[in-house]
């Protein structure tokens, strides 16, 4: 083990990531002509937002941290300066209420947001590790918006798809991706947003937060009926935003193909008519064969595959404009290499052809019909 390395374990351990172990540099250019700039946030905070032996443990990042230094990505990425998000940009998308009742809980000590449910947890970072996750996902963002970076990559926590305006559940306190959204609108020229979120539970917060607002298109690919039960084809959006919202549910067992085939078979037609000027994924790796939480069946070089189709989508429709956030994911060796494959695919390295832990023994279910449908319901609105 380096030196770096094991400070970094170490500090890690204590939660205490050292700020020098990724203090920001200056905007890189590719050290290759062809290859990709591409821009990371990661702060100590999100290791602070912890509950040992949880799901959703600090211990996700200190994995995927040292399968990045195994494979010595760090060395090839540029860091983006994080920082808090102010109340006025929870505010994108969260009442004032709800942002006080989270301070209060994590300034009191923490404990369970829902008593009764106790999945969702708070401790006493939690508030401002939450905000530096938002603000850190709007600065990334904003940074391949103005071509500082290529692309980008948040690894934050805590993570943001289910939460809801006025509350929190399934491990999220806030939505990070709908904030950053709304900021590239507000800071930018920038119109329209694609949401593209491929963790294996529906998005469910994020469908709520813009289920009315035709300037931000929903799509999420996950498993149905599972939890949080949401996220049925049939609702595509209200009130002058419908077709915005596009749900895309598969029973158990699907795997790479289902997820490749409706991302050509559906997204990207509905990208393609939506004409987004900026994409953010919510990339989740729950829906990994070997995730404890769920029941789908993407490898790690499906996951690549998948991110690739991402970002040929964000390369013909938005000038390559896109930014991914980190979602689930609750194996630790597979989310580490699906995480680590995402970064290859980013920087267009020959190892996202690779596939660590290979297949999952369990044949794929067969998906295509259900695709067909789903591509005449979602083309059709
Ligand atoms: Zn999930």
């Amino acid at each position: 083990m380096s030196g770096r390395r094991a400070f970094i374990k170490q500090l890690a351990a204590l939660g205490a990531l050292g700020a020098t172990a990724f203090s920001p540099v200056s905007y890189g250019k590719p050290a290759r002509p062809g290859d990709y700039s591409v821009g990371v946030v990661l702060d100590p905070l999100f290791l602070k937002h912890d509950l040992p032996k949880h799901p959703e443990t600090a211990q996700r990042l200190v994995a995927i941290n040292e399968e990045m230094e195994r494979q010595k990505i760090w060395e090839q990425l540029t860091p983006v300066d994080t920082r808090m998000a102010t109340l006025e940009e929870l505010r994108f998308a969260h009442q004032q209420n709800y942002i006080d009742e989270i301070e209060i809980l994590s300034k009191g000590g923490g404990g369970f947001y829902d008593a009764y449910n106790q999945d969702t947890y708070l401790n006493h970072a939690t508030f401002d590790a939450a905000k530096m996750a938002a603000g850190s996902n709007i600065n990334l963002n904003l940074a391949v918006h103005d071509r500082q970076v290529d692309r980008g990559f948040a690894l934050l926590r805590p993570p943001g798809h289910h939460a809801l305006t006025n509350k929190a559940m399934g491990f999220c306190i806030f939505n990070s991706d709908i904030i950053a959204a709304r900021a590239l609108q507000k800071y930018r020229d920038v119109e329209r947003v694609a949401i593209i979120d491929f963790d294996v539970h529906h998005g469910n917060g994020t469908q709520d937060l813009v289920a009315d607002d035709p300037s931000i298109m929903a799509i999420s690919i996950h498993q149905h009926p599972y939890w949080p039960m949401t996220g049925g084809a049939k609702f595509t959006g209200k009130d002058g935003a419908e077709g915005t919202v596009v749900n895309c549910p598969f029973q158990k067992k699907a795997g790479n193909a289902t997820y490749l085939s409706v991302y050509d078979q559906v997204i990207q037609p509905k990208l393609e008519a939506f004409k987004p000027d900026h994409i953010i994924v919510f990339a989740g790796y729950d829906a990994h064969w070997q995730d404890p939480l769920a029941e789908h069946q993407v490898s790690v070089v499906g996951f690549n595959q998948l991110v690739e189709k991402c970002l040929n989508s964000a390369d013909t429709l938005c000038n390559g404009r896109i930014s991914f956030s980190l979602g689930g994911g609750y194996n630790l060796e597979p989310l580490a290499h699906c995480t680590v494959g995402t970064f290859h695919t980013l920087l267009n390295n020959p190892e996202k052809r690779l596939n660590p832990l290979g297949e999952s023994p369990t044949p794929e279910a067969d998906y295509s019909q259900t695709i067909q449908k789903l591509a005449q319901h979602h083309l059709k609105t």
